[in-house]
């Protein structure tokens, strides 16, 4: 039997294992999807001795995926994100990815059927999920604006994406005028019915991805539905990290219904 996992903390509420164990069962593997909660400074030896039972691949999460960029041989992406959220033990060593940045652009192109080639995009945050997100976007070969509350942030992670520029989001109506992807990569919409952009900003020709994912239907995405824009929810962009994860450590195509109904059926009991 193989084992995946998951090291964060806390990974308690996470989504992963019932969405994972999904496509196990559907693709007929042999498989369990494991949390594991490693204290800050046991992360290296938890990484180190997940190699050294045979596990098959981990996920990283909150807050270590930092930190785990320094552990293993990082790729390209990976790298230029700062982050790695995807281990895999298959090759000679262990290797960190970063499938938020192709999470989010398969989730706009595939449900919210966007073109990012050439396309204006409005990216909202620079933490961890912003600098996934504008460089997935640029990587789709979309300009990107990255707006954020604090602006130096977006300007620093601007200078690292290619086509890239950074904002405060006092010039969000500005920015969203021509643009035709917006992707909000704050947690705000999480705690509180509040939304990062302004609804009148807001137009029918957005397509619009809130990474946020619990509440599913935030006020911004309300909000874009208003205003005749198409709108992806967060756990669309889950489910292709989750995806994309899954197909790196198989080598096979995601059963990405059965991962979908795992994900949304632990969404609505999680309610
Ligand atoms: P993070 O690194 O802590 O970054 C938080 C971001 O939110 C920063 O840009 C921060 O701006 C901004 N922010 C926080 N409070 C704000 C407020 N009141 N007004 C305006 N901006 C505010 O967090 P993260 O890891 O990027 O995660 C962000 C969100 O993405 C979370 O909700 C997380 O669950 C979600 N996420 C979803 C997925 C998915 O697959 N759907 C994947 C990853 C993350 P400052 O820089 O000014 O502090």
């Amino acid at each position: 039997m193989q084992v995946f996992g998951l090291v964060g903390n806390p990974v308690g509420h996470s989504l992963s294992p019932p969405m994972h164990e999904a496509a196990y069962e559907t693709r007929d593997i042999d498989a369990r999807y494991v949390t594991f909660e490693p204290a800050a400074d046991d992360l290296a030896a938890a990484v180190e001795g997940a190699r050294a039972l045979g596990v098959s691949g981990l996920n990283v999460t909150v807050p270590y995926k930092e930190r785990v960029r320094d552990l293993v041989a990082v790729d390209d992406l990976a790298a230029r994100i700062g982050a790695v959220n995807t281990v895999d033990f298959g090759g000679d060593e262990p290797t960190g990815h970063n499938t938020d940045a192709a999470g989010a652009r398969r989730a706009l192109e595939v449900q919210g059927d966007a073109d990012l080639d050439g396309a204006d995009a409005v990216v909202v945050g620079a933490g961890g999920a912003g600098r996934a997100v504008a460089h997935g976007l640029a990587d789709g070969g979309a300009a990107v604006a990255i707006a954020n509350r604090t602006e130096e942030r977006a300007v620093d992670l601007a200078a690292d994406v290619p086509s890239a520029t950074g904002h405060g989001l006092d010039v969000l109506p500005g920015l969203l005028g021509d643009a035709t992807v917006l992707v909000n990569a704050t947690s705000v919409g999480m705690e509180a019915d509040e939304t990062p952009v302004p609804a009148d900003a807001l137009h029918g020709d957005l397509v619009v991805l809130d990474a946020v994912y619990a509440p599913l239907e935030t006020r911004l995405l309300r909000d874009a539905a208003t205003a005749g824009a198409t709108t992806v929810d967060g756990a669309w962009m889950l489910l292709y990290q989750g995806a994309e994860a899954f197909e790196l450590w198989t080598g096979r195509r995601a059963p990405v219904a059965a991962m979908d109904d795992a994900l949304r059926t632990r969404l609505r009991d999680d309610r």
